[in-house]
């Protein structure tokens, strides 16, 4: 292995490779099967015409969104038993679910997605490391062909969307800062991290940790570089996804 690939022989700056397979759940408005390397995920969006209670109670106009974050039993070396069967949402699953929640809301104009419920449904199909990423990632493509859909339908008069957004991951692995860990670099990475950015160019949210280990300002400043090239490759093959 040469010092500047790893073991999938990609570069330290490098993505794996990305597809999105758009209308894979032909009954919601909108869905896509992102492939990210060994890491496929599932993203579909279905409208319900209503708000939630409270929004009604509390009088707060506009519309939510809302999202769900799984693994299929068959997406982990090992089976996952589905939550259900253990009658109560894993601590791992409901804090995915509600950084997808936050990540989408972030660049969606609430007023003018009128009184309706969007529902994101991410279910991993495999999973190779980055789930969470390409479960945002794949989202904001499947509410573009919701949105579409909903104008298309004269629902809305234009789309809520007010930015991209995307997600990567970033860690510190053998000494070196890399882009886009799969499961053996993230399961063995001494700093991980997990960016959310929109279009333009503002974080949304970083999840960041030493396993372990401590990270500097500098370790941390190279890795923010690294996340963000990635960020601006992904917003790109977004649109071409959504066909913008
Ligand atoms: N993983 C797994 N079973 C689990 C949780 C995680 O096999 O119950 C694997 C899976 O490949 C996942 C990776 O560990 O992508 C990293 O998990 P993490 O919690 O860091 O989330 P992710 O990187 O998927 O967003």
């Amino acid at each position: 292995m040469s010092a500047s690939s790893r073991a999938d022989g990609r570069l330290p700056n490098q993505l794996r490779p990305i597809r999105f397979q758009n209308n894979i759940a032909p009954h919601a408005a909108g869905s896509t099967l992102i492939e990210w390397g060994n890491t496929r995920v599932i993203c579909a969006v279905t409208v319900d015409e209503a708000v939630p209670r409270w929004m009604k109670d509390q009088k707060v106009s506009g519309g939510w969104i809302s999202a769900e974050y799984s693994m299929l039993p068959y997406s982990t070396l090992d089976r996952k038993a589905r939550d259900i069967s253990k009658l109560k949402l894993d601590g791992r699953s409901q804090e995915i679910q509600r950084l997808i929640g936050r990540s989408l809301r972030a660049v969606i104009d609430l007023e003018r997605l009128g009184p309706r419920t969007l529902w994101i449904d991410c279910d991993v199909l495999q999973a190779d490391g980055g789930t969470r990423t390409a479960s945002i990632t794949g989202a904001y493509v499947a509410l573009g062909l919701a949105f579409r859909k909903l104008e298309a339908e004269g629902k809305i008069t234009a789309s809520p969307l007010s930015a991209g957004v995307a997600a990567v991951s970033v860690g510190v692995f053998e000494q070196r800062p890399l882009l886009d860990l799969n499961y053996l670099e993230d399961r063995d990475a001494a700093v991980d991290m997990n960016l959310v950015m929109n279009s333009h160019g503002q974080f949304i949210e970083l999840q960041a940790a030493g396993e372990e280990a401590t990270f500097s300002d500098t370790e941390l400043a190279n890795l923010l570089t690294l996340g963000r090239a990635g960020i601006q490759q992904l917003l790109v093959m977004q649109q071409a996804a959504i066909g913008l």
